[in-house]
């Protein structure tokens, strides 16, 4: 029997509350198979960490969680710290220190859940987005200076590798070569940006000579929103740079019909470091510590996390499970207009899962 490690991070706000239901999951989930087991670690990094410690996790936290099999991470924000100190201090300091540089995050209009577009038939909406991870907008660099004078300026530098572009080109040109549609969208900006995204298209461009069974195209950024929103059914896979990527991707999220409910995988593809897995939301000030969070996000997370480690099948019955609870209204929380709670929906899905195996478990 195999034990995977995995770290778990809830981090803050609504993290705390969705962090530990995808524990809860993967525990239900174990119970129902001889062929592997988890050992969970906890980490109590965040806002809280950083009142106490001045810092989101330790020097050496990297350290701590390397030889990890997979990260389970919740959000990281806090009401009274900037977010600028929280995102850097946490979830990027693991994403850049691992060079997860494949952000993948896949997005549809689960059963039972009433998407905001009116003409989109549910099988319309199937998209993977995958982000670039490690430079473009969010590399780092840049300054201030004369802070509070009237000559005070600052620049955000927007950096793009030759290396960084094929790598993640390549990446969503396989990633779009698994799926049936064999499709895919790069999404750019080489008219305004000339610079950065004209590299970054010449650069899709020789890629793509290395997939010729994918059939591909380019869409300016603003452009693509109103696709998503007009032609859904033309988009299949999507990559675009960090930046992009982070606003369509929320864009996505709503369309699939909550912010709730949208997964996200922090990919290092060549499997140097262990990846990591959270819902796309954030820590949700406004419902936090109330019990009110929808889960789905988090275990969608669990089953791309299950998919990377090769559970294929185990990944499959977490999410059919999922699909079970979002098509009983009933089951639903305030973010998709119902009451439920946190503790009941992830109740359903670990109680399906454990009725779903009995059938296997007794012909075993
Ligand atoms: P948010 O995702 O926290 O919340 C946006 C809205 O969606 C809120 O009304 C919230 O209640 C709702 N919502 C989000 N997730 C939900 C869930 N699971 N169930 C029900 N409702 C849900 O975004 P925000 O308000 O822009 O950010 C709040 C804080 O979180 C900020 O500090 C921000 O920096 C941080 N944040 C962190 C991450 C991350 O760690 N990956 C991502 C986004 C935002
Ligand atoms: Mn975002």
């Amino acid at each position: 029997m195999k034990t995977y490690r995995i770290a778990t991070i809830p981090g803050d706000g609504i993290g705390k509350e969705v962090v530990p239901a995808g524990a809860q999951v993967l525990e239900a989930l174990a119970k129902t198979t001889k062929s592997f087991a988890f050992e969970f670690e906890n980490f109590d990094w965040g806002g809280d960490y950083y009142r106490k410690h001045g810092v989101m996790m330790p020097a050496d936290g990297l350290d701590a969680i390397r030889d990890k099999d997979a990260i389970l991470f919740g959000s990281a924000g806090d009401p009274d710290i900037p977010d600028h100190i929280t995102l850097w201090g946490l979830r990027l300091k693991i994403c850049q220190g691992f060079d997860q540089y494949a952000n993948v995050r896949p997005t549809r209009i689960l059963p039972g859940i009433d998407g905001p577009l009116k003409r989109c038939k549910p099988e319309d909406l199937n998209w993977v987005i995958v982000r670039e991870n490690s430079e473009g907008e969010y590399s780092g660099v840049g300054g201030r200076v004369h802070q509070g004078h009237p000559l005070e300026a600052a620049t955000d530098v927007s950096i793009l590798t030759r290396a960084g572009v094929e790598r993640i080109m390549r990446f969503a040109f396989r990633l779009a070569q698994s799926r049936p549609r064999k499709l895919l969208t790069v999404i750019t900006k080489s008219n305004a940006q000339r610079h950065a995204m004209v590299m970054w298209d010449e650069i899709a461009l020789e890629v793509s000579k290395e997939f010729p069974d994918v059939k591909w195209d380019k869409e300016l950024v603003d452009a693509s929103t109103a696709r998503m929103i007009n032609r859904p059914a033309t988009l299949d896979t999507i990559v675009a740079t960090n930046l992009h990527a982070d606003i369509l991707s929320d864009l996505a999220a709503a369309l699939a019909g909550s912010l709730g409910i949208a997964p996200t995988g922090n990919i290092d593809p060549e499997r140097r470091f262990p990846s990591m897995f959270e819902p796309i939301h954030g820590s949700a000030f406004d419902i936090m510590g109330k019990g009110l969070a929808n889960p789905v996000g988090t275990f969608w997370s669990v089953v791309m996390l299950l998919e990377h480690l090769g559970e294929v099948d185990a990944a499959k019955r977490v999410m059919q499970a999922v699909e079970a609870v979002t098509a009983d209204k009933s089951l639903h929380t305030g973010d998709l207009g119902g009451t439920a709670t946190t503790a009941q929906v992830t109740a359903a899905v670990c109680a399906f899962i454990e009725r779903a195996a009995v059938p296997a478990a007794n012909a075993a």
